[in-house]
C-alpha cells in the first residue's frame, strides 16, 4: 500500500514543483497502477480537473469500462466531495490517502473542507443555494422510466 501511496505523494509534490496544486493521485487494479492523475487546474481552467477525477476518467476510458469496483485509489490529499462522488458512481471501494482536508485547508486550500461542512447541513440551512423549480408537462424522468 505504501508504494502506491508514495507514487500519489510524489507526483502531488511534482505537480507543486511544476506550478499546481498538492495533488496526485493513482488507480490499481490487482496490484498493477492503470492511471494516474494529477491537480490540473494551473494548465487547464476546469474545475474538475482533480488527481482522483482524472485518474477515473483515464481509468475508464482505457479500460472501456464505467465500473471499477475492482479498483483501488491511492491520493495523496483526502479527497474533496465531487471525487468522493465520482469514485463511487465508478463503484470504486476503497480509497487510501495520506494527507486530510484539515491538512489542506492549513496551506489555504480549504474549498473541500467546505463542500464536506455545507453537505452535512439540511438543504435548507446550505450556503451553496439550490433552488427546485419543477415545470408542467412530461418530465425527463417519466420519459426515461417510461422507455424502460
Ligand atoms: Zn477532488
Amino acid at each position: 500500500m505504501d508504494e502506491f501511496l508514495m507514487k500519489a505523494v510524489d507526483l502531488a509534490k511534482q505537480n507543486v514543483d511544476e506550478g499546481g496544486h498538492p495533488f496526485g493521485a493513482v488507480l490499481v487494479k490487482e496490484g498493477t497502477i492503470i492511471s494516474e492523475g494529477v491537480n490540473e487546474l494551473h494548465v487547464k481552467h476546469d474545475a474538475s480537473g482533480h488527481a482522483e477525477m482524472l485518474a477515473v476518467r483515464r481509468a475508464q476510458m482505457e479500460l472501456e469500462t464505467d465500473d471499477l469496483s475492482e479498483c483501488v485509489m491511492y491520493a495523496s490529499g483526502e479527497p474533496c466531495p465531487m471525487c468522493f462522488a465520482v469514485m463511487q458512481y465508478a463503484g470504486i471501494q476503497k480509497v487510501y490517502f495520506a494527507e486530510t482536508s484539515e491538512e489542506a485547508a492549513r496551506v489555504g486550500l480549504s474549498k473541500g473542507k467546505e463542500i464536506y461542512e455545507d453537505l452535512q447541513r439540511s438543504k435548507e440551512l446550505r450556503t451553496f443555494r439550490m433552488e427546485h423549480h419543477p415545470l408542467s408537462g412530461e418530465t425527463a424522468m417519466e420519459r426515461f422510466y417510461n422507455k424502460r
